[in-house]
This record gives structure tokens, C-alpha cells and sequence, in this order.
């Protein structure tokens, strides 16, 4: 039976704060962040990422700040003053979504600063979209309670479809052809999230079927795998392990120099979270509490939709599972970096570096900013994990635009992955590349990405 849409968008209030205004979602990773505009637009928002950062960028986040913030809230400052400076733009009608966190780390003071920042250029008007789980996301009107689930489902779905694109690309046999079946598949899962669906259960049949299409997608392109090409892990800061631009494309020069890359994705982040969130909740004697509780569903209804969309990958990435809890990565990193001490990124890299060891990886990279503590502290640490993990290679990779002879140290890092390859103690488990059932054998010459078809109306925006 086919399930309609509720008919037209879900407005919001003429009243709201976000009425009328054009909200840009900085794009930290290519796909995602796509994905979660077309999610806020079926909340009624008029939702878009900002376009790829480049030399613009570069200048107005060099221009308008000083040296102290970390290298993402500069790329982050040029891409959205990037946005306010084309002309006949109305400060008044953009607002700019900004996750936000606590604590040590720099990424508290996004918000602040680019309030700040923006006041001085005479963009005073701009809205800062700072949804709070606290606040139980209000800024979003009555679609407040559609946002936490919907954002969840479009952060697993771009997590995948990531995972897809770098297991298939090293491989393929026609450059172009995975980017291509990512292209489209973000395409795809854009117009069935940008859809207001008449419940959760149907958005999440609506979303599967669109994964579907996808898995099929990747399916069809043709790969010769080589199981003499290392796999490296990638672990790091999370905005500078996945935004191409401010990592210099160092996955696809990775890929160019022979290596497969497993990227750690988004959601490990907000599992972190939410697991130091508990951990606060019972320091402060608060474990049986409103808020435990509503934690407690939150993280149920996460691990459901996550093991509903992972499930139909299931084949396609056996050898790259991913851990069943949080818990084990910060396990792992107990040793090094205790969880309820350390905090932060720094205690999942290396919690995460040997959970990828142990899967067989052949050498890890920690991409971060330059001058971030996260990848400071884990370049301290990182010796002992290999000493302690049969030498295998671990390499810090920061980012500052001043990266030089980029290409020489990855040769060297991959002659120290290959070595280490040939002496491993655990050993990997190759991966699968399944045919499609109705594609036959998987083989070289025929070309990939084909257009599948969907269909779902679009959306109009507030
Ligand atoms: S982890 Fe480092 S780079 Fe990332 S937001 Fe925090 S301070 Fe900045």
C-alpha cells in the first residue's frame, strides 16, 4: 500500500523566530550535512548547506578572526560570512544552524563569537540556530518533538552512505562511478527526509526503502577488489576528519596512494554524548530522575532506528561492524585516557584506535586541527597504544592550510602500513561485495550509478 505525505509542509507560526528566514546548515561533511537541511525542511524550515568552502573562505575566516580559535570555527566563520556578503542578502532573513556543547573545548564559543562577529560587520539581524536537547529543542515551534528522531535517522543515513562510498571507491574500475552512486544516493535520501511522512514508522519505511536504492546503487559499480591495499582507520577531530576542505582531501590522497580508509563516523560522537551525559546524570546523584529517564528513551529509540538502517548493510559491510556500545571503545581507552577523567574526542580516538587495531586495520590516522588539544594529547598518547598494540602505525595529520609535503609523509606512513600488514596479529575480515540481486555478477564495464527510480513530491519551504 502506498503511504502518502501529510499534505503540504508543517509550517511553522508566521509568529517564529525562523519564519521567513533562510537557514543555512555549515557543511561539515559532504552528504550529511545535505541531509540534514533536506530534515529540517520537512520541519517547515527553508533548510540548505552552505556551498563547498574555498579560497573565499579561506580569506574571510583569516580576515575575521585572530588566531586563537581552532582551525574549524575559522573555515566555519568564512563559510557563513561567505554567505552574508552575496550580494542583496537581508542579515535580517538568514539564520545559520550551530550545534553548540560545555566544557573545555573551544566549540562552546562558536556561538558567541560568531554573534560577536557578525555584530561588528552590521549583521546584527542574523539568527544563531542553537538547538538545545535541554530546552527539548524549542526553537523548532510544534515541530519541536519530530526534530531529535528525524536528525538521528538523517545523521545514520549519511553515516552510511559514507561508509558505502569509501568502502566501494578504491575499488571501482571506472573513476567517478562511487562518487557518482553517493551523489545520488544523497540526492535520494534528500527527497524522501525533506517529505513531512504522517509518522515515525513511515518515515522509517520511506527511509529504508531510499537506503535500498542506494546499497543497490553502490552494488552496481563495478570493483576488482585488492586485498593487498591497507585499510587505514581514521580517527580525529570530528569536523576535521570529515570536512574534505579543511583536511586537503587527505582520504581521496590517501585512497591515490593505495589505501582503503574506514572513517569513524558522526554518530560515534553523539553515542559519546550521550553516554557522558548518564555519567554526569549518576555523579550528580541523579540517576533515577526525569532526566535519566528521558535519556534512557532517547538512547532506546537511537539504537533502534540505528540498528533498523545498519541492518540493511548488514552484507555489505561485514569486517567493517561497528562496535555495539560506546561503552567498548571507552573500555578500550580506560588504560589511556579514562573516560571519566580525560573526556572528550581525545578519549574516543583512542579508545577507537585500538577497537580498529583489533578489527585488523593496518594504520590509523588521527586528522586534527592544528593547536586542538584533542589531537595534541592523542599524539602523546598514541605511542604507547602502538607499543602496546604490536607497533601498529599511528600518525597524527594536522590541519591548518599549512600542511606541507602532505604527499611524502603519506607515502612514508603507507610503507609503515604495509609492513606492518605482513605481521599484524589480527588479522582482517576481507570485505563483501555483494551483486545485486536483480544485477547479476558484479563485474568490470558496465556502468554504475544508474538512475533508480523514486518518487516523492517535493516540498515547498516556509
Ligand atoms: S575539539 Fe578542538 S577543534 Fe574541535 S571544536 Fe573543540 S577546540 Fe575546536
Amino acid at each position: 500500500m502506498r503511504t502518502s505525505p501529510v499534505k503540504g509542509p508543517r509550517q511553522i507560526p508566521a509568529s517564529h523566530p525562523l519564519a521567513g528566514k533562510k537557514v543555512w546548515i555549515p557543511r561539515m561533511s559532504d552528504g550529511s550535512t545535505q541531509i540534514f537541511a533536506a530534515m529540517l525542511r520537512s520541519l517547515g524550515l527553508d533548510a540548505e548547506a552552505t556551498p563547498p568552502s574555498d579560497e573565499r573562505t579561506r580569506a574571510l575566516g583569516a580576515r575575521h578572526t585572530c588566531g586563537d580559535e581552532c582551525y574549524p570555527a575559522r573555515v566555519t566563520m568564512g563559510d557563513c560570512v561567505k554567505i552574508l556578503e552575496q550580494p542583496g542578502t537581508d542579515p535580517g532573513k538568514v539564520a545559520f544552524f550551530m550545534a553548540t556543547g560545555q566544557g573545555p573545548c573551544r566549540f562552546g564559543q562558536y556561538v558567541p563569537l560568531m554573534k560577536s562577529v557578525f555584530a561588528t560587520l552590521g549583521y546584527a539581524g542574523v539568527t544563531i540556530l542553537a538547538p538545545a536537547c535541554e530546552t527539548g529543542y524549542s526553537d523548532f515551534g510544534p515541530a519541536s518533538h519530530l526534530f531529535a528522531r528525524s536528525a538521528w535517522r538523517a545523521l545514520v543515513a549519511g553515516d552510511l552512505l559514507l561508509k558505502c562510498l569509501l568502502k566501494t571507491r578504491p575499488y571501482e574500475t571506472t573513476p567517478g562511478d562511487a562518487d557518482a552512486a553517493h551523489e545520488a544516493s544523497v540526492a535520494d535520501v534528500c527527497r524522501c527526509l525533506e517529505v513531512p511522512w504522517p509518522n515515525d514508522g513511515v518515515q522509517m519505511r520511506k527511509l529504508q526503502a531510499s537506503l535500498r536504492r542506494a546499497r543497490r546503487r553502490f552494488r552496481m559499480v563495478p570493483v576488482r577488489f585488492d586485498p593487498e591495499r591497507p585499510l587505514i582507520g581514521a580517527v580525529g577531530e570530528i569536523y576535521c576528519r570529515l570536512n574534505t576542505y579543511s583536511n586537503q582531501e587527505l582520504v581521496r590522497l590517501l585512497e591515490r596512494y593505495g589505501a582503503e580508509v574506514w572513517m569513524s563516523d558522526i554518530t560515534e560522537w553523539i553515542w559519546y554524548a550521550n553516554a557522558d551525559e548518564r555519567r554526569m546524570l549518576k555523579l550528580k546523584g541523579k540517576r533515577i530522575s526525569g532526566q535519566m529517564l528521558r535519556s534512557t528513551i532517547r538512547t532506546h529509540f537511537q539504537r533502534q532506528d540505528e540498528e533498523d538502517l545498519r541492518a540493511l548493510f548488514a552484507a555489505d559491510f561485514r569486517g567493517y561492524e561497528e562496535p555495539e556500545d560506546i561503552g567498548e571503545v571507552l573500555e578500550f581507552a580506560e588504560p589511556y585516557l579514562p573516560a571519566g577523567g580525560a573526556l572528550g574526542e581525545m578519549t574516543v580516538n583512542a579508545g577507537r584506535s585500538i577497537y580498529l587495531a583489533k578489527k585488523g586495520v593496518d594504520g590509523i590516522v588521527d586528522i586534527s586541527p592544528f593547536t586542538c588539544m584533542n589531537g595534541i594529547v592523542g599524539e602523546a598518547i598514541y605511542p604507547l597504544i602502538s607499543k602496546d598494540h604490536a607497533e601498529i602505525p599511528i600518525r597524527n595529520f594536522y590541519c591548518d592550510e599549512t600542511q606541507s609535503d602532505l604527499e611524502r609523509d603519506i607515502g612514508i606512513f603507507l610503507e609503515l602500513a604495509r609492513n606492518y600488514r605482513r605481521r599484524k596479529p589480527w588479522p582482517r575480515t576481507l570485505p563483501h561485495f555483494p551483486a545485486e540481486e536483480s544485477g547479476g555478477e558484479r563485474a568490470s564495464g558496465t556502468s554504475a550509478a544508474p538512475e533508480i527510480a523514486e518518487c516523492y513530491p517535493r516540498t515547498s519551504s516556509v
